[in-house]
């Protein structure tokens, strides 16, 4: 069996583990990072939907070819049809190619030094006692071996390295999601939209992601209390909407978004998990690109430092959560705690919710920013009945 050594080895060349490839060369030491798949961002599950500062922090300018379509404003559509329309002067957002985008990163970690291997699929950690000290693999159906000081595992949400190294197997709360892209079309551009409420979406909600007026990402994600599959749901959610008649599905897709917010135990020794390998993703929103790539900054810098050092265990290596939660962790967990809140709402309460909220409470609320303040200002100016569900979430 070939065995290949390096200081870090990266698993998934998604977001944060080309992100987090990129960090560690820049920071000096020797870094492979793998890809079951033979290019990096292909195949693309996803709504495409990123802002520009989300943009900028992967090292890249919101321009084609990464992007294809600028949002000037986000629109909610309530169960009874009402609409809030948000716009910021401090928030612009885009519709990516989220294949050529993916390709960028991890282009540009390969211009920093870290060798990429496609087609290379890991199947599990090497331990020793209890350190990780390496990743086993099959590449070209040949087993092959990795031995590295760090290993990271960015391998998406059903990430074989946390689960072969004993991390948690399962994430307690999670969206499940169904999309077509729609071609054929011919919409207003500028505007994304998010509709709300059990019809559509139970649990979630469903999504309109232009990416040109004539082609959009439609489909929408369900929680645990949905009684159809998602595809169910985006059929009925597409066939109510004149506009939709008659498009063409050019492609479908789906997945899963861990929403439970980040995992109690991402770091253990030798070993790093970001992005969705990590539970790193904003709940209200199942958005995860922009977290993927700072944690795999932090992660990735961090692994670097501590291989120099000659420290890789747990301690040293949980400086990254450290970093990374000074960020995000607040939004994450606030987030969190509004999906519970929301949990409690009826279609009723959210069509009397939406003719209180203004633009920047409904910002505040879906990105995890503000959120207390948000709530005690709704408080003031809501019907009783809201005011009692707020409340418990405000305690
Ligand atoms: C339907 C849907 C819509 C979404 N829409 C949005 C959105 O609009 N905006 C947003 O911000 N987020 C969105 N998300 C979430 C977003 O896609 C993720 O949060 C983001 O991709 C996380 O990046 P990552 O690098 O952690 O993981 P991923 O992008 O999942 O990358 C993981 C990589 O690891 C590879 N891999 C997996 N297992 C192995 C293995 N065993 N060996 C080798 N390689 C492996 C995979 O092939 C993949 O390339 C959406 C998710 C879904 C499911």
């Amino acid at each position: 069996m070939d065995t290949t050594q390096c200081d870090v080895l990266i698993v998934g060349a998604g977001p944060g583990g080309s992100m987090a490839a990129r960090a560690a060369a820049e920071n000096g030491v020797d870094v492979i990072f793998i890809e079951e798949h033979p290019v990096a961002g292909t195949p693309v599950y996803c709504a495409e939907g990123l802002s520009v500062g989300g943009i900028e922090a992967g090292g890249l300018k919101a321009v084609p070819p990464y992007v294809m379509q600028q949002t000037l404003k986000a629109r909610v559509i309530a169960p009874n049809g009402i609409t809030v329309d948000l716009t910021s002067d401090d928030w612009t957002g885009y519709t990516l190619d989220r294949q050529v985008f993916d390709k960028a990163l991890a282009d540009n970690a390969e211009k920093a030094g870290a060798r990429l291997m496609t087609n290379t699929r890991a199947t599990g950690v090497i331990m020793d006692g209890s350190r990780v000290v390496g990743v086993k693999a099959i590449r070209e159906g040949e087993e092959i071996e990795f031995i590295a000081k760090v290993v990271i595992g960015a391998d998406g949400h059903w990430s074989i390295i946390r689960r072969s190294a004993g991390l948690d197997r399962y994430f307690k709360d999670y969206v499940t999601c169904a999309q077509y892209q729609l071609g054929g079309l011919d919409m207003d551009v500028g505007i994304s939209e998010f509709w709300i409420g059990e019809k559509y979406a139970p649990g979630g909600y469903a999504w309109v992601f232009l990416k040109s007026r004539e082609v959009a990402n439609v489909g929408l994600g369900v929680r645990r209390k949905h009684t159809k599959p998602p595809i169910e749901y985006l059929k009925e959610f597409i066939a109510q909407d004149p506009r939709f008649r008659n498009a063409k599905i050019l492609k479908k897709n789906g997945g899963i978004c861990p929403v439970c917010g980040t995992l109690d135990k991402i770091v253990a020794d030798g070993l790093m998990l970001v992005g969705d390998a990590a539970g790193q993703l904003i709940p209200m929103t199942g958005a995860g690109i922009h977290c993927a790539i700072e944690a795999g900054k932090i992660a990735g810098r961090t692994a670097a430092e501590a291989v120099k050092e000659g420290n890789v265990s747990a301690k040293r290596l949980s400086a990254y959560r450290v970093e990374f939660d000074k960020q995000w962790g607040k939004r994450i967990k606030d987030s969190g705690k509004v999906v519970k809140m929301l949990d409690k709402f009826s279609d009723d309460d959210l069509n009397t919710l939406s003719e209180v909220l203004t633009n920047d409470d409904v910002l505040s609320l879906a990105n995890g920013t503000n959120v207390s303040a948000t709530l005690v200002g709704l408080v003031k100016r809501s019907p009783v009945k809201i005011i009692r569900l707020i409340r418990a979430y405000l305690g």
